[in-house]
Order: structure tokens, then sequence, then C-alpha cells
């Protein structure tokens, strides 16, 4: 089976030899589902198994890319204020992050502190539904911070951001430039469900800011990956269609913002898969020039 950075380098490869479109418009929805799947399957594995940083000899692409320096030490932000506190929810998480990452890591006491205020807050009105807060998932030291929109039943059930068939070709979005859960950095712009699926309010998303604010500032990302309309709106503070803001970077604080498609929209769209792919291929470029080194 391929590696995620197998599969990358092979689909650009052919991209740059002209064969166009070639992403998931030949796939069946089944088809990219059950390749995602197989990378969420070898990613979690390699996730159980490995949790030392890889060596330079190992297999190129999955833990290790997501991985960088610590960053933004001594920056200074604004604390969350926890408002009166609900029960705090237990930090168990899920099958990609390990409290052990934190280990070492200059944020790691704020991190903590801001995650478990979010566990326990009762600010706003979608406290009142919610099974689990999803807060994130990933790497808190990685190089790429996922941003979307707000939990769904499936995440407030787990307690995890994209899970289901979105995440699972989020998944494979992130494979296709050499980068799985277990190396980037994941969260939502509100941390509890709304009912029915609704999009969050304003008012939710002015009240839940703070916490993807403060994420923000302790993960450090070099860039971020804005998906679909809420994330982007929130991020930029601009509400154009996302179609009108894709293929260039935009910043936030000085950070680069890559905006594509929510997952859940690809799924429903897939004539938008090319595009999300090109998107991909814009945020590996832009991290490569932070870099200054190939990712593939
Ligand atoms: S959505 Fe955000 S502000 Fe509202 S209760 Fe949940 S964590 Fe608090």
């Amino acid at each position: 089976m391929l590696t995620a950075a197998e599969l990358a380098r092979r689909l650009r490869q052919q991209a740059e030899l002209g064969a166009g479109a070639l992403f998931l418009e030949h796939l069946s929805r089944a088809e990219a589902l059950g390749l995602a799947r197989k990378f969420a399957a070898r990613a979690a594995a390699s996730a159980a198994t490995v949790r030392e940083p890889a060596s330079p000899t190992g297999e190129p692409g999955l833990p290790e890319l997501g991985r960088r320096r610590a960053r933004g030490a001594g920056r200074s932000a604004a604390r969350v204020e926890s408002g009166t506190r609900a029960p705090a929810q237990p930090a168990e998480r899920g099958a990609t992050f390990d409290e052990r990452e934190l280990t070492g890591w200059d944020h790691a006491d704020a991190y903590r502190e801001v995650r478990d205020t979010a566990f326990g807050c009762v600010r706003c009105r979608l406290h009142e539904g919610r099974s689990h807060v999803v807060f994130s998932d990933g790497n808190p030291q990685a190089r790429v911070m996922v941003v979307g929109e707000a939990p769904g039943a499936e995440e407030d059930r787990k307690g995890l951001p994209f899970v289901g068939p979105a995440g699972q070709l989020l998944d494979l979005l992130l494979a296709t430039v050499a980068l799985s859960r277990d190396s980037v950095y994941i969260c939502n712009v509100v941390k509890c469900r709304p009912p029915g699926n609704r999009n969050p309010l304003p008012d939710e998303i002015e009240t839940c800011l703070p916490y993807l604010r403060r994420q923000i500032e302790l993960v450090a990302p070099e860039a971020i990956l804005a998906l679909g309309a809420i994330a982007v709106h929130t991020l930029l503070g601009r509400q154009d269609a996302i179609k009108r803001l894709r293929g260039v970077v935009h910043r936030y604080e000085g950070i680069p913002v890559v905006v594509t498609y929510h997952p859940a929209a690809l799924l429903r769209n897939p004539r938008w898969t090319p595009g999300a792919w090109e998107d991909l291929q814009l945020l590996r470029r832009t991290l490569e020039g932070e870099r200054g080194t190939s990712l593939l």
C-alpha cells in the first residue's frame, strides 16, 4: 500500500505531467472514502506505535512532517475568561492525540488551561445540548492548523473534530500533501454542536472566538488551512464566497491562511474536489516557502 508521502508525490507528478484535474473526480465517493479510511487507519496505527519523533531515516511523510520547533515562547495572550463552570469534561482524547505530546512544550501549561476552561464552558447557549466540548485533535505543536466550523453529531458524540465521512475525506486531502491527522492540529471555530447541525449564530461565534484566538496564539502554526465559509469569514473578517477567496494566501495576524471548501461540502459537490486539491498544493507551497524545504 502507498504511504501518504508516496501518494502525495505520485499525484503531484501526474499533475506536473499535465494530467490535469486527476484527483478525486475519477473516484466514486465510496472509493475516495475507502482510500481515506485506509490512510486514517494507517495514521492511527502509526500514532499508537510511534510516539517518539520519527528518525531522519524513518518513513517519510507521516508524523515527522507536522512536528517542529518550539516557537512563540514568551508570546503574551489574553486569557479566556471561564465564566461559570459546568462539571469538567474528562480530558480523554481521541486516537490520534497523546497527552505526552505536550511534555517539554513551552506552552503546555497554558494550553491545558485554555483547553480545560473550554471543557467546562457555559458561556453560550450551545453548552445546553452538547455531549462533549470538541476542542481539538492532532498535534498542538504542528506546523499546520486546520480550522473548521462546528462539531456535528458524530463529533459531539466522540468529542473529536472531523470524524465520520467528512473527516475521512479531510484525511485524504491532507495525505495528498504528505500530512496526516497526527501531524496537523485540527479545531473548529465553535467548540459545541449547534442543534440540528445548523450554522453557529454570530453571537455564538463571537462568544467562542477567544478560544480559537488563544489556540492560534499557542499553537503558532506556520500556516492555517481554513475549511468552509464560517472558518474563512471568521478568520479573515470577510464575507466573500469561498470561490472568490481561494487561490491566494491570506493572513491572520501575520500567519498565512489558505482557504478551501469544507469537506462536508465536497461530499455534496464532488466537482469541487479538483479545486480542493489545488488549494492543498497552495498550502504545500506556502509551507515550503516558510521553511524553504520540500515537503515531498
Ligand atoms: S460553543 Fe464555545 S462559548 Fe459556547 S459553550 Fe461551547 S465552548 Fe463555550
